[in-house]
C-alpha cells in the first residue's frame, strides 16, 4: 500500500467507553488482513508525560522499550497487537506545547506571533504525520484521550479536521458514543449520540463510524435511526456491547464488519475475512478454563487500573495453564505480623506489587516474609522485588536496620541503593532507568530454565537497586542473583533456589506479555501456583 492511511478515534458523551480497547481492535483486524499498523495515543492534560502522576489520577504507567513514561492504554495496544510502541506513540499537550516553545525560544518562527492555529496544529499534525512518512505504516491509528467538548481536546480536534480535509480519502473518524438505557422507561437512549456527533460536526468533523457502547442489544431499529439522525452508513454503525472479556472485542467487531466498514470508507478492497485462528485459539482455551487459581496482589493503590499489566499478564498466563485466574487485591497497608496469615490465606501465589515511597511498605515486608518462611509461590516486582531483599536482610542476614536509601537515607546497610547515576538528578520527570536493558541470566539457575534464554531484554522503571556491596553475603545466606546487567552489573533478578518459586525482578515484566505472547516469568509462577495449589 502506496499512501499511509489515518484512522482518529474520539470518543463522546462519557469517559471511560473503552477507546483503547476499541482502537486496539481496529489495530488487531487490520493487522490480520496483512496491514502493517501502529497506534498512537494523544492526552490532553499539560504533563509532559504521566509519569509523575498519582496512579489514583491516571492508572499504571506504562513503559515503552525505548523508555518513555506512557498511558495504560499503550499496555492494551502491545497486548492486541503484538506491536512495540515507542515515543512517538505516546503524546499529550504538555509535550506539543514544550515542542513549539522550544521552537519559539531558538527562533525558528522568524518573529512570527505563535498560536493555537496554527502552530500547535500543526505540531500535532507533525507528530501525526510523522509515523507514517517516517517508519511507512500502512495504517496509524490515532487515539485522543478525553471526551468531544472537553475544551483541552480542542486542538486535536482542529488537527484531526484539517487531516481530514488535506488526506481526504486516506483520513477516517471513529467515533465512540455511548447509548444509555433507562430502565424505568424500558428504552434505549440515542440522544447523547446525536448531541455528541453534532458537537463533533460544529467544529468540522464528519464522523465515518460510529461505535456505540451498550449494555443491552440494538435492535436495527436504533441502529437505523443512530445513523440517518447523524448522517452515517447504516453499515457503519457498529454496537459494542458489552462482553465477558475485553479480549472478545476484535471478534465482536470483525463479526460486525468494523473492518470492513472501514476499508470500503478508504477505498480499499475487501478481500477474504480472515480467521483470527490464534486469538479465537485463545479465547477458546480461556472460555474452556473452569479451574480457579488464586493470586493475590500485595500492593497499596486499591485501584484496578494501577496494575493493569500485572494483573493482565496473570489473567494471560491463567488460560496459557488452562486455569481462570482470580485475583485479590491485599492492601499492604493493613497487612501486620498478626493478620498476615489471615489475609493471604485461601491464595496459591502472592505478587508483590511495584510501587515509590513509604506508604505501605512494611506490609509488603510482612507478606514477604510470610511467602518465605511458608514456602508460598511469591513473585517479587521492582519495588516488591527490593522488599524481598530487604525482609532477607533483616530476618535471615540479622540486619535489622536493612532498608533502602529511599526510605532511609541513613541506614547502614543500604542493601537497596540509589543507583550511582541517579545521585545528582533533581528533576523528577522521565529521569529514572527507564526501558529496555539487557540482562544476563546465570545458567542453571531457575529463570534461566523458565526464560531458555542466557540474554533477555526487560523494561525499567526505577532510580535504586541491589547494593553489590552485599551480593556475597545474600549468596551466602541462599538469595541468589541470578540475574545482571552485562554492562553495568546491576543485579536484576534475584531467587531462592530451595523455595517453590521465589523470584524478584527489577525489571517489569508485564510490559512485555502479549495475548499471544505470555510472558515465560507469568507462566511459570501461574503453573507453580496450580501445583501448590494440588498439595
Ligand atoms: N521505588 C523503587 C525505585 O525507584 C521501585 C520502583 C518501582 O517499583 N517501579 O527503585
Amino acid at each position: 500500500m502506496a499512501e499511509t492511511k489515518y484512522i482518529f478515534v474520539t470518543g463522546g458523551v462519557v469517559s471511560s467507553l473503552g477507546k483503547g480497547i476499541i482502537s486496539s481492535s481496529i489495530g488487531k483486524l487490520l493487522q490480520a488482513r496483512g496491514y502493517n499498523i501502529t497506534i498512537q495515543k494523544f492526552d490532553p492534560y499539560i504533563n509532559i508525560d504521566p509519569g509523575t502522576l498519582n496512579p489514583y489520577e491516571h492508572g499504571e504507567c506504562y513503559v515503552t522499550t525505548d523508555g518513555m513514561e506512557t498511558d495504560l492504554d499503550l499496555g492494551h495496544y502491545e497486548r492486541f497487537t503484538g506491536i512495540q510502541t515507542t515515543k512517538a506513540n505516546s503524546l499529550t499537550t504538555g509535550r506539543i506545547y514544550k515542542a513549539v516553545i522550544d521552537k519559539e525560544r531558538r527562533g525558528d518562527y522568524l518573529g512570527k506571533t505563535i498560536q493555537v492555529v496554527p502552530h500547535i496544529t500543526d505540531e500535532i499534525k507533525r507528530n501525526v504525520k510523522l509515523l507514517g512518512q517516517k517508519y511507512h505504516y500502512d495504517f496509524v491509528i490515532t487515539e485522543i484521550g478525553g471526551t468531544v467538548g472537553d475544551i483541552e481536546s480542542t486542538p486535536f480536534l482542529e488537527a484531526i479536521r484539517q487531516l481530514k480535509w488535506e488526506l481526504g480519502k486516506n483520513a477516517l473518524s471513529v467515533h465512540l458514543t455511548y447509548v444509555p438505557y433507562l430502565k424505568a422507561a424500558g428504552e434505549l437512549k440515542t440522544k447523547p449520540t446525536q448531541h455528541s456527533v453534532k458537537e463533533l460536526q460544529s467544529i468540522g468533523i464528519q464522523p465515518d463510524v460510529l461505535v456505540l457502547r451498550t449494555e443491552k442489544h440494538l435492535k436495527d431499529d436504533v441502529l437505523h435511526k443512530v445513523a440517518s439522525f447523524c448522517n452515517v452508513d447504516f453499515d457503519c454503525v457498529i454496537q459494542s456491547e458489552d462482553l465477558p472479556s475485553i479480549y472478545e472485542v476484535p471478534v465482536n467487531m470483525q463479526n460486525q464488519g468494523l473492518d470492513v466498514a472501514i476499508l470500503k470508507k478508504m477505498g480499499l478492497e475487501v478481500k477474504e475475512t480472515p480467521t483470527l485462528g490464534p486469538w479465537k485459539s485463545f479465547l477458546e482455551r480461556r472460555n474452556r478454563a473452569k479451574e480457579e487459581v488464586h493470586i493475590g496482589l500485595v500492593g497499596k493503590y486499591d485501584l484496578q487500573d494501577a496494575y493493569k499489566s500485572i494483573r493482565e499478564s496473570l489473567s494471560q498466563a491463567g488460560t496459557y495453564n488452562d486455569h481462570k485466574t482470580v485475583l485479590t487485591f491485599i492492601n499492604s497497608e493493613k497487612v501486620t505480623e498478626d493478620n498476615v496469615a489471615e489475609m493471604l490465606k485461601g491464595q496459591d501465589g502472592i505478587v508483590i506489587c511495584p510501587g515509590f515511597g513509604q506508604r505501605g511498605i512494611e506490609g509488603k515486608l510482612v507478606a514477604a516474609h510470610y511467602t518465605r518462611t511458608h514456602d508460598i509461590p511469591t513473585f517479587g516486582i521492582c519495588l516488591g522485588m527490593q522488599m524481598m531483599v530487604i525482609e532477607f536482610a533483616r530476618n535471615v542476614l540479622g540486619y535489622d536496620d536493612a532498608n533502602s536509601r529511599e526510605m532511609d537515607e541513613k541506614t547502614e546497610h543500604n542493601v537497596i541503593d540509589i543507583m550511582e547515576e541517579q545521585k545528582n538528578i533533581t528533576n523528577m520527570g522521565g529521569t529514572m532507568r527507564l526501558g529496555a536493558y539487557e540482562c544476563q541470566l546465570k545458567q542453571d539457575s531457575r529463570v534461566f530454565n523458565i526464560y531458555r534464554q542466557e540474554f533477555i531484554q526487560e523494561r525499567h522503571r526505577h532510580r535504586f537497586e541491589f547494593n553489590t556491596a552485599f551480593i556475597k553475603e545474600f549468596e551466602k545466606a541462599g538469595m541468589m542473583c541470578v540475574g545482571k546487567n552485562p554492562e553495568s552489573n546491576l543485579v536484576e533478578v534475584v531467587e531462592i533456589p530451595g523455595l517453590k518459586w521465589y523470584i524478584g525482578t527489577q525489571f517489569h515484566p508485564e510490559y512485555q506479555s502479549t495475548v499471544l505472547k505470555p510472558h515465560p516469568l507469568f507462566v511459570d509462577f501461574i503453573k507453580t501456583a496450580i501445583q501448590n495449589q494440588k498439595k
